[in-house]
């Protein structure tokens, strides 16, 4: 779809935001910033978003708050940003990170010197003043050569990192050096999800904003208040939450969807 088609579109139409959301991957494509790997993980996660309903489970609500409240109590938060990333959400990684004073962090699956200094360009060009990943200084343990890298003041020394849409195994290798992950991915199932302290199984377009909006509420909380709310949160309850969602769904929130959603886009 073009920029035109798009502008011509009514927001008002049931697959706005979905059809927004693909159109800024495609742009992200072409700019270089995302991956072609990239476009079949979206294609993924939207299938996965269908049929959850294309909304955010109460249970995603809590896993959100719960990530703002471990990025309140972090010593050094860091967002870790993709490929996807920068092309779904570039803004509201740096409202986030302004919020809970997080470092950001480019970090990719396949990791060129191009495509990194491209999404670094591209999230300044988004207000962030300080982006960290391409020193490349450090290395996570368990990981081949190519994707352990990571800046040793940056996801090295962190203590709480969000990495939306991590593949399985740098979550698993970031969890077993001790850090406690929050991850964005719309796959309950996934490895990613499953070695989370805190899945959130939601669309990073509304998962961000959201868990920016329960840090600006949190602000200001104290150390034990903020801990209750960690505490509060179960990630298995959540995990199941949103497999039965998903297996047991009606389609009831999108009756209008599948009909609008055939042929042309
Ligand atoms: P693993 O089991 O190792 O985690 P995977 O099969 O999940 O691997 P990918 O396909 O690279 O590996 O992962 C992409 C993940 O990102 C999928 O689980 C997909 O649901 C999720 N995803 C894609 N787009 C979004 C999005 N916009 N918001 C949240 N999650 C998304
Ligand atoms: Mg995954």
């Amino acid at each position: 779809m073009s920029d035109a088609e798009l502008s011509e579109l009514p927001e008002s139409h049931p697959r706005y935001l979905s059809l927004r959301t693909r159109h800024r991957i495609e742009e992200g494509v072409e700019k270089g910033i995302t991956s072609k790997q990239g476009l079949i993980a979206e294609g993924r996660g939207e299938a996965f978003d269908y049929l959850l309903g294309e909304r955010t489970l109460p249970t995603a609500d809590d896993a959100a708050r719960a990530a703002a409240a471990h990025l309140h109590l972090a010593r050094h938060p860091v967002i870790s940003v993709n490929g996807n990333v920068a092309a779904l959400v570039p803004e509201d990684v740096v409202a986030l990170a302004e919020v809970v004073d997080a470092d950001i962090e480019v970090n990719l699956f396949n990791r060129t010197d191009e495509r990194m200094r491209a999404i670094v360009e591209h999230l300044r060009e988004h207000g962030a003043e300080d982006v960290k990943g391409l020193a490349g200084d450090a290395r996570i343990p368990g990981l081949d050569h190519k994707r352990a890298v990571v800046d040793a003041d940056g996801i090295g020394d962190a203590d709480v990192v969000l990495v939306p849409l991590e593949d399985g195994d740098r979550a698993e290798a970031l969890a077993a050096v001790g850090k406690t992950e929050l991850v964005v991915d719309l796959n309950p199932l996934s490895r990613s999800a499953r070695t989370a302290a805190v899945p959130i199984v939601d669309n990073i377009v509304r998962a961000l904003p959201n868990i920016t909006g329960h840090a600006r509420d949190l602000s200001g909380r104290s150390r034990e208040e903020l801990q209750a709310v960690v505490d509060g949160f179960e990630p298995a309850t959540a995990l199941e939450a949103a497999e039965s969602a998903i297996r047991g769904g009606t389609l009831d929130s999108r009756a209008e969807a599948p009909a609008e959603t055939n042929g042309e886009r």
